[in-house]
């Protein structure tokens, strides 16, 4: 039996002879039902005219995409570690020629996952790996789609995984939004992976923090500062959000500052 993908949204749900009635990930507020209505594909059906290009974003980190894109569009990315690779947040599409290529880098020790925006195929990908362990906060276990015993769920403020990696949950997004802080990264001065946690704007001197991106409804002050707060124990002069995006130098600095103007402008105005 087939294990259907949302076209939409690139969430895969559990094995079924029919496509699901419907796909609660869109159907949320923050993300949308298709203008044609709900659409359903397979990893089978997309096999045929896409592959997995993997491009070196800087030294031991990668950024996987989809091309032609699938789903929203979002990339993951993977981190090299002398303990082991950690792929970082997920795609709706893996095939055979980016298994090959992932294990010409070492393979993948661990997948962690920032939020159910990302949650795509990852059970694929983690049985294409020696059934790696997939860590997702406890607060977005709600939102699986497709429960799996390969999924570890955590809890708390963070989860250091291995030396120089760990997972810090931030809220704001979703309930368990979390992002993966590589110590090592940025020549030794720290990056945040941050997917859609802290998204970094056209201006990349900014960042920002949303409820729903493609629905445009912001987050309370409250959940702002929370998130600023999360990071805050964590050196890191880079961030790179999921969709090709970077803050380059001086990153925790615009955090802060990008922090301080949201929370002015959703309170007092700008
Ligand atoms: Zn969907
Ligand atoms: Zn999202």
């Amino acid at each position: 039996m087939p294990n259907f993908i949302c076209v939409t949204c690139g969430t895969q749900y559990p094995e079924s002879e029919q496509p699901p009635a419907r796909c609660p990930i869109c159907e949320d507020e923050r993300q949308y039902v298709g203008p044609n209505g709900q659409q359903w594909t397979t990893l089978e059906a997309l096999l045929p005219d896409h592959r997995l290009v993997i491009e070196p974003v800087e030294p031991r980190l990668y950024r996987l995409k989809p091309e032609p894109k699938v789903g929203i569009g979002q990339y993951a990315h993977l981190v090299q570690t002398p303990e082991g690779n950690i792929l970082w947040d997920c795609v709706p599409f893996i095939d055979a020629a980016a298994v090959d290529a992932i294990n010409e880098l070492g393979g993948i020790r661990a997948i962690a996952i920032s939020h159910p925006h990302f949650h795509t195929v990852m059970v694929e990908w983690s049985r294409a790996f020696n059934n790696a362990p997939i860590y997702i906060h406890e607060g977005n276990r709600r939102d699986v789609a497709r429960p799996d015993a390969a999924i570890h769920y955590w809890e708390g403020d963070s989860l250091p995984l291995w030396d120089g990696i760990s997972l810090v949950h931030c809220g704001g997004h979703f309930l368990g939004s979390a992002v993966l802080h590589w110590r090592d990264g940025a020549e030794g001065r720290g990056v945040l992976l941050t997917s859609d946690t802290i998204d970094v704007v056209a201006d990349t001197r900014y960042v920002t923090f949303m409820y729903s991106y493609p629905n445009a409804i912001p987050l309370p002050p409250a959940k702002v500062r929370a998130i600023v707060d999360a990071v805050e124990p964590f050196p890191y002069d880079r961030i790179y959000e999921s969709f090709g995006l970077m803050v380059d130098g001086d990153a925790k600095a615009k955090v802060n500052v990008s922090a301080e103007r949201y929370i002015r402008a959703i309170t007092e105005g700008l």
